[in-house]
């Protein structure tokens, strides 16, 4: 018996080789205040009804597609239900990429599960650092994109805040007709319903719009999310999908999240969270350390600090977590922070504004 044997050897190269997303909840952190995850700061209340746990579940269940494709003014045909989000921008993958041959494109700073699922397949990533407004760069895109097969554009964007212009995601969907997919992740998008390019899917067949029910409905722990596409790719994907991606009790509580009511109540908190977001970033814009905050049509803002690092320690001592995105291609100066209750953005305000205090 060999006990020395590294077991890792066995692993796929790609997989040795890879660094795990740095999910918030992995980075730890002693806190009281969580505003690191574009998490709600409260939980709503569910009841549990389906009781049949002894049978499994359906694999797209017709009450949540039904009500969801109602919700995003689609036909049940253009909606798949996913564990989340992050589920389907692999599906993407699985379904449209073939390793060693095929390229997926995305645009830092952007989010950073597009880069993680690629890499877990083995799929080359051409990387397109977007323009100084943070818009794509439809040029240098136009030049790359031999054996692109999947583009993911993020508006809005995670962690900056703000929308792509529609007219230049137009442009990437003409110029990768009958080539590739273009994946529109709109996971913010009730924030800015405004900006929804949903309506384009009649016109551009290789059109795909992910969203979730983590951010504005409150529901990151539920692990939900959809995609919305026309027929021939969510027929794709549900031959890759697994035959049974939500359990019963998420399927339950992802249809009551979806009533009419449900609704309501989810426009009522995207309200309240951007009233908190504009009070935050006007109190923010007067801190002396403060050099930047973006504007942002989300649940949080990004923030550019003279002393960033001594900003995102010191209110990490004091259990106020914030994500630092000073790694982030650009993002130098930079933390992100979640718009949570209006207590919580004032302790943020208080703790930032005292250290100034402590240096006088
Ligand atoms: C949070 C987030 C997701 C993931 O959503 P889940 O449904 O929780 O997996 C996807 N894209 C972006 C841009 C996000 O910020």
């Amino acid at each position: 018996m060999n006990n020395q044997f590294d077991i890792t050897l066995l692993a796929r190269k790609n997989v040795r080789e890879l660094t795990p997303y740095q999910s918030a909840r992995r980075l730890g952190g002693n806190g009281t205040v969580w505003l690191n995850a574009n998490e709600y700061p409260i939980a709503p209340e569910f009841s549990f009804n389906a009781k049949n746990l002894n049978r499994y579940p359906e694999c797209q269940p017709v009450d949540v597609i039904t009500r969801y494709a109602t919700y995003a003014g689609v036909k049940p045909e253009h909606v798949l239900v996913s564990r989340g989000a992050d589920e389907a921008i692999e599906l993407l993958i699985r379904a449209f990429c073939e390793p060693g041959k095929d390229a997926v494109i995305y645009c830092p700073p952007t989010y950073g599960m597009y880069s993680v699922s690629a890499e877990t397949f083995g799929i080359e990533q051409r990387v397109i650092p977007t323009l100084s407004d943070w818009s794509p760069d439809i040029k240098a895109m136009a030049s790359q994109l031999d054996n692109v097969k999947l583009i993911y554009l993020c508006s809005p964007n995670n962690p900056t805040g703000n929308i792509i212009n529609p007219e230049l995601i137009r442009k990437v969907l003409e110029m990768t007709a009958g080539k590739a997919i273009v994946a529109v992740d709109e996971a913010y998008i009730e924030f800015c319903p405004q900006a929804s390019i949903v309506s384009w899917l009649k016109n551009y067949p290789n059109l795909v719009i992910l969203r979730t029910l983590s951010k504005a409905f409150a529901l990151a722990g539920l692990r939900c999310g959809f995609t919305l596409a026309n027929p021939p790719v969510i027929e794709l994907l549900l031959k890759v999908i697994a035959p049974y991606p939500l359990s019963t009790p998420v399927a339950d509580i992802a249809a009551q999240a979806l009533t009419e009511k449900g609704i309501e109540v989810m426009n009522q908190r995207v309200a309240e969270i951007s009233r908190n977001r504009n009070a935050l970033s006007d109190a923010l814009k007067k801190l002396p350390n403060v050099e930047q905050v973006y504007r942002s049509e989300t649940n949080y803002i990004l923030v550019k600090f003279t002393d960033a690092s001594r900003v995102f320690r010191t209110l990490w001592e004091q259990g106020i977590i914030l994500r630092d995105q000073q790694r982030q291609y650009g993002l130098n100066g930079c933390l992100r922070i979640s718009i949570g209750t209006t207590e919580e953005c004032d302790s943020v305000i208080n703790a930032i504004r005292n250290i100034q205090t402590v240096n006088i």
